[in-house]
């Protein structure tokens, strides 16, 4: 055996382990046994405070890190993306380096999977070569009918690229939100993701809402700054969820991304459309919520009805740092009614769950190899990896 690990407690992804239990691991961090210390024999690494897997960050864009410090926070979702397309093409020099330095800081941090939206192929090399494990997701965009064909066509062209340069991980279209995807290219997104896991930016603004269901709202002033005519645009009279989810329904595995203003007739929507979708995933971003919008979703709400959750950082551009355990943190002092287990299952068990990496992430099992994370006076720390 290479290192045996006990600590204040141990939680193994679902629970916690009885106080004494060690953790024994080769020489590559795969999990060989869990014991009672009375059975690990000599050289027991004890460590204070907890230990747990490495955590899956379910939500980032690594491709926006040279945005760090760079958008104003608390302007609200219209004026947020307004500059962030004003600014994401700045600081080209500092992209490379700056993803790296992003992807460090998760590590360190304790996270080892990530979920990662995609507008092109900046990451491509920086994942080359990445101790992380990385589900892309090439997202679309295109709110004007009549460029459904050729977005897609963009779409598959930058999929391409992944699925030869990354053949390692999972590579996949999704779409970016109701109130920026049409419904044609929804309609061709639906056939291309087939089976798939995808993701979508879901109810981040209260305007959103508005605009999918009235056609009113602060987002149409983001079509005005574009010049984008969006005139044809016929309102739905439902929620944005209400009205998108009804677009994938051929067994998709769905995570939806912050869900500001989700409400419980949209939680019992969903809970009731399931032939639509094979599961479903409500991921928040509690530090990129505050940062945009300064609201956070009722994820008590959510929890108590049963709703499987996931938790990101989202990206440089609306949060100070990509800690999943500082969005842990927030999680708990807002929701303190949440059983701990519960949100850290949310970034360790149930991540792996969707991402369909459970052998090797997300719990500790003989043979995973999750990467051992330490807990300690509220900070989280890789040990090993
Ligand atoms: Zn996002």
């Amino acid at each position: 055996m290479y290192r045996k690990f006990t600590a204040d407690r141990i939680f193994n992804g679902y629970d916690f382990l009885p106080g004494g239990s060690v953790l024994l691991l080769n020489e590559s961090a795969v999990v060989q046994d869990i014991v009672p210390i009375a059975d690990a024999g000599d050289d027991v690494e004890a460590l204070p405070g907890m230990l747990m897997p490495g955590m899956v960050n379910a939500h980032c864009h690594i491709e926006l890190s040279h945005l760090k410090n760079k958008i104003d926070r608390h302007s609200g979702l219209v004026d947020f993306v307004l500059s962030l397309m004003s600014k994401r093409a700045s600081f080209e020099d500092a992209k490379e380096q700056a993803m790296r330095d992003a992807a460090d800081e998760l590590l360190k941090s304790g996270t080892v999977a990530v979920g990662d939206i995609c507008n092109g192929t900046d990451s491509i090399s920086l994942k080359r070569h990445s101790p992380l494990y990385w589900h892309n997701f090439i997202e679309l965009t295109g709110f004007v009918e009549s460029t459904a064909i050729q977005r897609m066509d963009e779409g598959k062209r930058v999929l391409r690229s992944f699925r030869n340069e990354l053949p390692q991980f999972p590579s996949g279209l999704s779409p970016h939100a109701a109130y920026s995807v049409s419904p044609a290219l929804f309609e061709l997104l639906n056939v291309e993701t087939d089976g798939a896991l995808i993701s979508i930016h879901n109810q981040e603004t209260t305007g959103e809402d508005l605009f999918i269901s009235e056609g009113r709202g602060d987002l149409l002033r983001l079509y005005q700054h574009l010049g984008i005519d969006i005139s044809s645009y016929r309102p739905t009279g439902k929620s944005s969820l209400q009205s998108w989810l009804p677009y994938l329904h051929r067994g998709q595995k769905i995570i939806s991304v912050h869900n500001s203003f989700t409400s419980e007739a949209d939680i019992a929507y969903q809970a009731g459309h399931t032939d639509l979708h094979r599961d479903f995933y409500y991921c928040t971003c509690p530090g990129a919520n505050l940062f945009i919008e300064e609201r956070m979703p009722d994820l008590y709400a959510m929890w108590i009805s049963g709703c499987r959750m996931l938790v990101g950082t989202d990206s440089y551009a609306s949060n100070d740092s990509l800690n999943l355990w500082h969005e842990v943190r927030r999680i708990r002092s807002t929701f303190p009614d949440i059983p701990e287990q519960s949100v850290l299952q949310w970034v360790t068990s149930q991540a792996a769950e969707a991402f369909n990496i459970s052998e090797r992430y997300g719990s500790f099992h003989k043979g995973s190899q999750p990467g051992i994370v330490q807990v300690h006076n509220d900070e989280a720390r890789l040990v090993m990896h």
